[in-house]
């Protein structure tokens, strides 16, 4: 892998890595509920038509044409419900009471809502014209027998698996889940619910990266809080990197005294890159070790949830085997307040959006960008995407913005 010196920006790091990534190929075949958020290994196709019977699309009469270009009322010879079919004798001049989804008789060729009809004591009446084939939903107009209604690589949500259910089919074949491994690097590190020593901080990272991982549908490998000490580093980095496809670590890759990461991905594997041209988040390690991906997130907490979310989630969507497009949209918004910005750097500053009065976006900076200032992802629902070579941004001007997907809550 080749070293890249300097600050790269983020679509060349995108780029280089969604390019190597292999998606993982093992599959297994899992009940509907249980294939939620996993990715289909193959297409899904459709053993059955859908509908699987032509029927009716409203409550109504069903009638020949025949019989209403002869103009009279019509009487009814049976009825028709959704599940049970009219099967009787269907004379000549006469229609079928029947209700949406139910099985349209055998010669009906048309259906007749029964807005436009009346009921007299000589049968139906038909108010308005009848086009041959109206209101009739026919056999296959969906889906067809063999048809393939969902590609391979697709991620099964409630958008999917209900179009899988209405197929028939209780199972689907999914890849397995990547394996993930996560851990904190840091001296002064705390679980939450100890007590604090001098300089001590509470571990924020791992959880957040826990949970996003969680969510995202992988297996979940947490090593834990690991000292700053080459020797326990390097023995985490063999542990996670023999049972994941992906290790995550945070803190350590800045250039400080205590900073081991790179030097152990260099030891241990290759380093792709670490120095991104972005705010928050410009070290941020992306290599391979022996049998898995490395990601080393920077230590700051804003920094480490960002780079997770800009740079790992698309690399778990592409391991993961999802195929097509895994970077999200962007959108413009007008900014209701000055913008703090130094050319150099794309800068991924918190906002809050709205729709304005003219039915147009804005959007609020949720104040301090400090990458210690967890808080403000609470706060926002988006991202303000400033351009790596934009400067101070004045109320008014027009910015992009991305607005935060299920991991932060959108
Ligand atoms: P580092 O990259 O290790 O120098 O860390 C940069 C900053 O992030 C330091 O202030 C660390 O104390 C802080 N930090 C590192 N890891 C974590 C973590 N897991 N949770 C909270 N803060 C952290
Ligand atoms: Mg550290």
């Amino acid at each position: 892998m080749e070293f890249t010196a300097g600050l790269i920006p983020l679509e060349t790091a995108l780029e280089q890595m969604l390019s190597r990534i292999v998606p993982v190929t093992e599959s297994q075949t899992l009940p509907l509920l249980q294939a939620a958020g996993r990715v289909t290994a193959n297409p899904v196709t459709s053993p059955i038509d859908v509908p699987g019977f032509d029927n009716s699309a409203m409550d109504g009469y069903a009638v020949r044409m025949a019989d209403i270009a002869a103009g009279g009322a019509l009487p009814v010879a049976g009825k028709a419900f959704a599940g049970q079919p009219f099967n009787d004798e269907w004379p000549a001049g006469a229609c079928v009471r029947i209700m949406t989804g139910a099985p349209l008789p055998a010669g009906a060729q048309a259906v007749v809502m029964q807005e436009e009809t009346e009921v007299t004591e000589t049968g139906v009446r038909f108010n308005a014209p009848v086009k041959n084939g109206q209101n009739i939903r026919l056999r296959g107009e969906d889906i067809r027998s063999g048809a393939s209604v969902l590609p391979a690589g697709k991620k099964l949500t409630a958008a999917e698996l209900p179009l899988i259910a209405s197929l028939g089919v209780a199972d689907v074949t999914v890849l397995r889940k990547v394996r993930a491994a996560v851990f904190s690097t840091g001296d002064e590190l705390r679980l939450p619910g100890q007590p604090l020593g001098d300089g001590q901080i509470y571990d924020t990272n791992r959880l957040a990266v826990h949970l996003m991982l969680d969510q995202l549908g992988c297996e979940v490998i947490d090593l834990g809080i690991i000292k700053d000490d080459p020797e326990a580093l390097r023995a985490a980095f063999i542990e996670a990197d023999s049972q994941a496809d992906v290790v995550i670590s945070s803190g350590g890759v800045s250039v400080g005294e205590a900073d081991y990461t790179k030097q152990l991905l260099e030891e241990l594997g290759e380093v792709g890159f670490w120095k991104l041209a972005i705010k928050p988040g410009k070290p941020f390690a992306f290599g391979r070790l022996q049998n898995s991906w490395f990601c080393g997130l920077p230590g700051n907490p804003v920094s480490a949830a960002l780079t997770f979310y800009q740079l790992v989630q698309p690399l778990l969507a592409k391991l993961s085997g999802q195929q097509g497009n895994v970077l999200p949209p962007r959108l413009r918004a007008r900014t209701l307040g000055r913008l703090k910005k130094s050319p150099g750097r794309l800068d991924f500053q918190r906002g809050i959006m709205r729709t304005a009065q003219d039915g147009q976006l804005e959007v609020l900076s949720t104040g301090h960008q400090g990458s210690h200032i967890f808080s403000s992802f609470s706060q926002a629902n988006c991202f303000i995407v400033l351009e790596r070579e934009r400067g101070n941004v004045e109320a008014g001007e027009w910015v992009e913005i991305e607005p935060f997907n299920a991991l932060f809550g959108g």
